[in-house]
């Protein structure tokens, strides 16, 4: 069988299979943002490891080292915050092509330890080896979180709101923006800039996780591959549906007004990855809590039991909300090779 007939999500499904026996130390395995481990009684440790590739994560024709490294930290840090935990240490793993210069690996590192650092993390070690010809980069996070604190992917219910923090969209977009080669970095608007810099730089979202961690949210993922995407992953594992009102989602000032992109506001909101916000659900008894907590966050509909997500315009009628994020092996939307 060819692995795009599974893809990517099919194929860690398989592999998940194997790990049914799951251990008891280990409460959290494959099929959320990170997997939690328990070292003792008091101590869970959190670990993720995410692969940013030449050519499919990244374009160096337009992507600066520094840039790289901030983000190669970033989306790690992100999946830490979508369990609630608190990041502690980062592993990093380079396989380098002929052609990259000490210079650029100094930059990679200046951006990765300026991210790190803003959210107290360490970097404690990692690999160093020759790639034939993309650059690889692989980082391992470790967190913490008290056990009873972590919120998984599988914990929503049907009547739970659903939210989701800051704005969406605007990384897919300053991706376009980026790739639009006939506009000089000088030449964009102050609008464009930003959206280029959600791209480029983003911000995980490691305090309101462990906001959201202490006792309001019963389930989050981050926004890394989509929100239709990433909403069918939270509500595949909690075994709910979720209703979705259009009009609610969150869009930037910055993605409304900017000029030059191809597709509407709403169609990067919905299907655009990498904004690393986090998606969550709210039982209505801790509604409350959550609007005395200080988070950007939206209410953009609510969980259902029917099983399906569904997408609700202004006047009520509803459709089927397709899973179009991106998936590594279904030659779908590419993060990084889109042309
Ligand atoms: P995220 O987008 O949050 O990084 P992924 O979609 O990459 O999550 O992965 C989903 C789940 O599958 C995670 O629990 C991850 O650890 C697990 N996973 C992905 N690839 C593999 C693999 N090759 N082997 C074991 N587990 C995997
Ligand atoms: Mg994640």
């Amino acid at each position: 069988m060819k692995i795009s007939q599974l893809g990517e999500f099919g194929l860690i499904d398989r592999i998940r299979a194997s790990t049914a026996h799951a251990s008891r130390r280990i409460p959290v395995g494959i099929g959320d943002d990170a997997a939690a481990l328990t070292l003792s009684p008091a101590a869970t440790l959190l670990a993720t490891t995410d692969m940013l590739i030449e050519g499919v994560h990244f374009d160096l024709a337009f992507t600066d080292f520094y840039s790289l490294g901030w983000k190669s930290a970033a989306v790690n840090l992100s999946d830490i915050a979508a369990m609630g935990g608190v990041p502690r240490a980062a592993l990093t793993a380079l396989g380098i092509p002929r052609g990259v210069t000490v210079h650029q690996v100094d930059e990679f590192y200046r951006g990765f330890l300026a991210c790190a650092r803003a959210y107290r993390t360490a970097l404690a070690g990692g690999d160093t080896c020759s790639s034939p010809h993309s650059l690889i980069v692989s980082v391992t996070m470790l967190g913490e979180a008290k056990r009873s604190r972590i919120v998984r992917r599988s914990g929503a219910r049907p009547g739970d709101r659903l939210f989701v923090t800051g704005t969406l969209g605007d990384s897919a977009a300053g991706l376009e923006l980026l790739r639009n080669a006939e506009y000089g970095m000088r030449n964009r608007s102050e609008g464009a800039k930003k959206l280029i810099t959600r791209h480029l730089r983003p911000a995980p979202r490691i305090e309101w996780g462990r906001k959201l961690a202490a006792g309001i949210a019963s389930a989050m993922i981050d926004v890394s591959d989509g929100l239709s995407s990433d909403l069918g992953h939270l509500c595949d594992e909690s075994g709910v549906g979720a209703d979705v009102l259009a009009d609610r989602i969150p869009i930037s000032r910055e993605l409304r007004s900017v000029k030059g992109l191809h597709g509407t506001a709403h169609h990067y909101a919905l299907t655009g990855g990498e904004d690393y916000e986090l998606l969550f659900t709210v039982p209505p008894a801790r509604l409350k809590m959550l609007a005395s907590r200080r988070i950007a966050a939206t209410e953009i509909g609510r969980v259902t039991a029917s099983g399906k997500l569904r997408l609700l315009d202004a006047e009520g009628s509803a459709r089927l909300l397709p899973r179009t994020g991106y998936d590594h092996f279904a030659g779908g939307a590419r993060r990084g090779d889109r042309r």
